[in-house]
């Protein structure tokens, strides 16, 4: 799976139709669920203390919208501890930018677990998690990014489907990274190291 998150991109700022396509299969504002997805009804909007949701008045669903969870790591190595991987994305948001390997949780899978198999699937590495450095919201308050710290099992670097390139970089050479959280995430990593 590819980064889920939504920062940058504002739904009234959408730039072109794979963009758009992204957009509606990534995240769905409440306002373009037409269905009920159990009974087929057409669903209306209903206040619940002061928030509007999307309500089936025939079966009684209702679309509790919620902010769609990631994780993503800082992976380091012992003997090389100023450098780290980073990935270029090759789909929207943000294609040909850099960031931390990482994306959206699946169902069933721990953020543990959906962090690990992100950074694997997008660089090839086997990872173990060292530690966590925090959790952000993106600035859309659509996705929960949580990051950790870990250092990976195997050696070699290969990029996965979703990214054009992943490599090492210097703290001192990495790019500026495509989202907020991955720069936010990056500072408090480098101020944990004491550089
Ligand atoms: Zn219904």
């Amino acid at each position: 799976m590819s980064l889920l998150y939504a920062e940058d991109m504002g739904g009234d700022e959408v730039a072109d139709e794979e963009t758009n396509a992204f957009v509606q299969w990534r995240h769905a504002p409440p306002a373009q669920w037409r269905f009920c997805p159990l009974c087929r009804a057409d669903l209306v909007d209903r206040s619940w203390d002061g928030k509007v949701r999307r309500y089936c008045p025939n079966c009684g669903f209702v679309y509790w919208e919620r902010p769609l969870p990631a994780a993503a790591a800082v992976i380091v190595r012992a003997e090389r501890p100023s450098e780290i991987v980073l990935v270029r994305r090759r789909y929207p948001p943000e294609e040909g930018q850099w960031t931390l390997p990482g994306g959206g949780i699946e169902a069933g899978e721990s953020v543990i677990e959906a962090a690990q198999r992100e950074a694997t699937e997008e660089t090839g590495l086997l990872i173990t998690i060292d530690c966590q450095l925090g959790t952000w919201s993106t600035p859309t308050k659509e996705t929960v990014v949580t990051f950790f710290v870990a250092h990976p099992l195997t050696d070699s670097l290969n990029a996965g489907t979703d990214a054009i390139e992943a490599r090492w970089f210097t703290l001192e050479e990495a790019p500026r990274l495509a989202f907020s959280t991955h720069r936010d995430a990056l500072v408090r990593f480098i101020q944990r190291r004491g550089n």
